[in-house]
């Protein structure tokens, strides 16, 4: 079973620098079965760049999706006009959900396409739709036995519970703890989970305070659901829009004290089950598409920061990917991302072919994202795509690899 995350942010959708490493889609989550079996849970708006890479995977061929709704609030359901595979012929979806039957299931759905709130509605779209109202307690589907426990959400929400592959993943978000039936029906489903997906909106703290009643949890009881119900990972979801990446990272960190093995969910991680493997794989859409040259490697990186404070911080990482515009890099240092870095990266002979040429420039980091493992590190580290500002300088060779054809086609001298 393979797990991705495609939209991890809570209420709505925010699309900001500062947090951009985690992401400002609402929830979405894809669960690829390894016979094939599609399932889709929730559709905010991350499903708008899952059905893009749905559509380059699978080109001509037909895509049947199975879709789970946990409820109808609007950051849970506005990315399905905006999913590009309901509107082609050939393609089959069924959605699924608990708490909205028949007619109403499909008036939830598509209610939001009717006019005047978008300029075309779900008639136009050419896939196949059909609507299931989930009422025994579980289902099993091509590869997969689903089963569901009510959530204590204002207007009610449901988590799901997969079983397949020898794996069993629990996503439930949008919850509140304190009400003694839901407390105990979730962590009912949530028995020997390899990993559960749990909303940490709020802070303990907050839930104590102004924020009880929302319908929220936090960090903190998630890591004590994970405890009392044997779960080998905690995913921590559902971020508050008003929380940055280096708010998130303080929660995580919060749990990672409580219960080692959670995380924060963020756009791109991708989970495999029962090995428990993480990947965190490229943004879908920030995904650097440029044609320009650019050169592979793994070189040592100098880098000079700038700190919050104006002051200037030296470290090191490693380049990876290098082009006329852009650089990517790891480092185990904090990268902050409207600061401009300057760069020193020494290129070897193999990739210029008349000595080493020593490249400085300053770039602005565009996208930031925490990477659980890199080679030459083994704590987490930051992976930057950073874009370049400065004109550069090279030294030590003639001068850069750059201002020519692509040296690495060139024959040695
Ligand atoms: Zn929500
Ligand atoms: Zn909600």
């Amino acid at each position: 079973m393979r797990i991705k995350f495609w939209g991890v942010r809570g209420s709505t959708p925010t699309p900001e620098r500062r947090n951009s490493r985690y992401g400002g889609n609402t929830p979405c989550v894809e669960v690829r079965i390894d016979n094939g079996t599609l399932i889709i849970l929730d559709c905010g708006s991350g499903l708008r760049a899952l059905g893009k890479s749905l559509l380059r995977e699978f080109g001509e061929h037909p895509i049947h999706g199975y879709v789970f709704m946990t409820h109808f609030h609007w950051d849970h359901i506005q990315g399905i006009p905006f999913f590009l595979p309901l509107y082609r012929t050939g393609n089959a979806f069924f959605f699924h959900s608990v708490l909205r039957k028949g007619l109403e299931l499909q008036g939830a759905v598509e209610g939001q396409m009717v006019n005047p709130y978008f300029p075309v509605d779900m008639t136009s779209m050419g896939a196949v739709r059909h609507f299931f109202d989930l009422e025994a307690s579980s289902i099993n589907l091509s590869g997969a036995s689903i089963s569901w426990a009510p959530l204590n959400h204002p207007q009610e929400c449901v988590a799901y519970r997969i079983e397949a592959d020898g794996a069993v993943f629990v996503f439930a978000t949008d919850t509140e703890p304190g009400s003694p039936f839901h407390d105990r029906s979730l962590r009912e489903l949530a028995q020997g989970a390899d990993v559960l997906v749990y909303d940490a909106q709020y802070t303990p703290e907050q839930l104590r305070g102004d924020r009880k009643g929302w319908g929220h949890s936090s960090w903190l009881e998630g890591t004590r659901i994970a405890r009392e119900c044997g779960v080998k990972q905690l995913v921590l979801f559902h971020h508050d829009p008003d929380n940055d990446d280096a708010f998130v990272d303080g929660l995580v960190e919060k749990a990672r004290q409580e219960f080692p093995q959670a995380r924060g969910a963020a756009e791109g991680l991708e989970l495999v089950l029962p090995q428990g493997d993480v990947r965190q794989a490229e943004f879908a859409e920030g995904r650097d598409r440029r044609r320009d040259r650019r050169y592979r490697l793994e070189r040592p990186l100098r880098l000079a920061l700038r700190g919050p404070g104006g002051e200037r911080v030296k470290a090191e990482g490693f380049a990876r990917d290098v082009s006329r515009s852009g650089i990517y890099f790891v480092t185990p240092s904090e990268v902050w991302p409207d600061e401009p870095v300057d760069l020193e990266v020494v290129l070897p002979d193999e990739i210029t072919h008349r000595g080493e040429v020593v490249l400085r420039f300053v770039a602005e980091p565009l996208r930031l994202e925490r990477l659980d493992w890199a080679l030459d590190y083994s704590e987490p580290v930051q992976g930057v795509a950073a874009q370049r500002v400065a004109p550069e300088e090279a030294s030590a060779g003639e001068k850069s690899p750059e201002d020519e054809s692509d040296p690495s086609e060139k024959k040695p001298a």
